[in-house]
């Protein structure tokens, strides 16, 4: 098995979390991840994702200082500074999927690295950054145009516990189960535009 094959092996969640996420996936996510951390101005227009361990959305924009900590500490550049003018909440971080994904990285690092709590150490395991939805009319498997198009299953770290490829009737394609952690790795290897599967904040 060579190196690529080995990091896409399936791991199902308790091996996921017992072997320790960012060992087993660092390497493969290493390259696919935007290292601009420059926001475009049409990636603001989607949803607000705030990074693992993130308290209430009030209760972090009270604490958060937007002292960019968080960002400097991830392992995989997923966390982006709001713009100020985009903002009164100041230089917040945020999440975009689609520009670069939680690796749910085994050490913690945004987490560890707030000072002020507005990002708490959670375990791993309870780590719930938002859901992902996907949208069956712009989805290719789901639509027909590419049934064998599986790029979000075969990218979630969690595997089937938060994601699975389904067949109803003639058609196929993947369905969000009850352990998505809302790391937004689906998202950013989807191949379509508007994504055809998005996170959300959990309500
Ligand atoms: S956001 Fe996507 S990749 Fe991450 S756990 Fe949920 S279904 Fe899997
Ligand atoms: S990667 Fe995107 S287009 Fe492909 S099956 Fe998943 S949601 Fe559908």
């Amino acid at each position: 098995m060579n190196k690529m094959e080995e990091n896409e092996k399936k791991i199902d969640r308790k091996d996921f979390f017992k072997e320790g996420p960012l060992s087993l996936l660092r390497a493969f996510f290493e390259g696919s991840q935007n290292e601009d951390t420059t926001i475009q101005k049409s990636s603001l227009d989607g949803p607000i994702l705030r990074p693992p361990g993130a308290k209430t959305e009030v209760d972090f924009l009270n604490l958060c200082e937007g002292s960019g900590l968080c960002a400097e500490a991830c392992p995989a550049n997923a966390i982006l500074l709001l713009p100020e003018e985009s903002d009164t909440s100041r230089f917040t971080p945020r999440i975009i999927p689609s520009d670069s994904a939680c690796v749910l990285c085994d050490d913690l690092s945004c987490m560890k690295s707030c000072p002020t709590g507005a990002l708490t150490i959670i375990d791993i395991r309870k780590i719930s950054i938002g859901i992902a939805k996907v949208e069956k009319e712009t989805c290719i498997a789901w639509n027909g145009k590419d049934k064998s198009c599986k790029a979000c299953a075969t990218h979630c770290p969690v595997g089937k516990d938060a994601i699975e490829i389904v067949t109803e009737s003639e058609e196929i394609g993947p369905i969000i189960t009850q352990g998505c952690v809302g790391c937004g790795l689906c998202e950013h290897h989807c191949p379509v535009y508007p994504k055809a599967v998005q996170i959300f904040p959990n309500e």
